[in-house]
């Protein structure tokens, strides 16, 4: 009998515990002749009684077992954690809140049976979603497109299932800053993709406030890819080739041949010139700088240098 553990990250979430654990054991009631489960909860620091709701669950029915961060730490660390204590043979991180279908859960299960390591659910657009929101994550997956060294596709979330290879290999990431789907999309492996659309949020408000979610995209476009380091240097480049084109333009002009257009600027238009030919050279030396701080930050976050999936040696 294989063993599924479900993770679930969960900051003020009281309201909706119950009604989620009763969804999961239904879903589990249906699949108890080949799967059993476990359930682990992360109290993320919530000021709610959730960690009272979590006690009482886990006194009921022995297959939920939680971790009571002593803070809130965020939901990437809280579901980081979830993976870290889980011992199943596959794993399946799900939002508290509902949003997050749990009648789809089967079919997660089935297509890790047909040998997917990693089974990413990616959200279709909804209505109800502003267009804040809207605008926002796509320029977010647009540039992340670009820039980022794995490929995301748009709309993937949370709500996934990773196997036991992936979730060890999961376990070695030692970055304290980190995106947690972005990890995993980095770890590669086999997969696959669901498509569901989000419920709304029956209890509680989102705790992803616009500024939560501008500095989630700060630290995934710094975490997995080293553009925006490099933007100082990029600049740079790009600013002294046009000033010294301009300025030499100018050098000839006016002192040598006596262009009519050269020889309008004055003094100190040249001299403006050159002082950006000069800001042009430091931005470089930045991005100079920025390769190297690269190769730091590459080392320091002591990611693991590659990830295999069998071995037989
Ligand atoms: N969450 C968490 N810590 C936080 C914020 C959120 O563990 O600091 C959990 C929350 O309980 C929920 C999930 O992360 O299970 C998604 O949070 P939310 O619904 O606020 O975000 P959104 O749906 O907007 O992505
Ligand atoms: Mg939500």
């Amino acid at each position: 009998m294989k063993l599924i553990s479900i993770v679930i990250p969960a900051y003020n979430e009281e309201k909706n515990i119950p009604l989620l654990y009763q969804k999961i054991t239904e879903i589990f009631d249906m699949l108890k002749n080949n799967y059993a489960y476990e359930i682990i909860f992360v109290n993320d620091g919530s000021l709610d009684s959730t960690i009272n709701e979590l006690e009482k669950l886990s006194q009921e029915n022995e297959s939920v077992k939680y971790i009571d961060f002593s803070r809130n730490f965020g939901k990437e660390i809280a579901t980081s954690a979830g993976i870290n204590h889980c011992s199943g043979d596959a794993c399946i991180l799900i939002d508290a809140d509902l949003q997050h279908p749990i009648e789809l859960i089967p079919q997660f299960i089935q297509k890790w049976e047909q040998g997917y390591e990693v089974i990413v659910g990616v959200r279709k657009k909804s209505k109800s979603d502003s267009w804040i929101k809207k605008i926002g994550s796509g320029l977010f997956y647009k540039i992340m497109d670009n820039i980022a060294e794995v490929k995301i596709v748009s709309g993937s979330t949370d709500f996934r299932l990773i196997d036991r290879k992936v979730i060890d290999e999961f376990n070695r990431f030692t970055e304290t800053k980190r995106l947690t789907r972005g990890l995993i999309d980095w770890l590669g492996f086999k997969k696959d993709y669901i498509y569901f659309e989000a419920n709304d949020r029956i209890n509680g408000v989102a705790s992803y406030s616009f500024r939560k979610l501008v500095s989630l995209a700060i630290t995934s476009f710094t975490s997995l890819s080293l553009f925006p380091l490099k933007l100082a240097g990029y600049f740079g480049i790009l600013i002294t080739f046009l000033s010294s084109i301009i300025g030499f333009y100018i050098l000839l002009g006016k002192y040598f041949f006596d262009w009519h257009f050269a020889s309008t600027f004055s003094d100190a238009e040249n001299l403006a010139i050159f002082i950006v030919f000069l800001v042009g050279i430091i931005l470089m030396s930045i991005g100079l700088l920025a390769l190297y701080i690269a190769n730091i930050q590459r080392e320091v976050i002591n990611r693991p240098l590659y990830v295999i999936r069998n071995k037989k040696v």
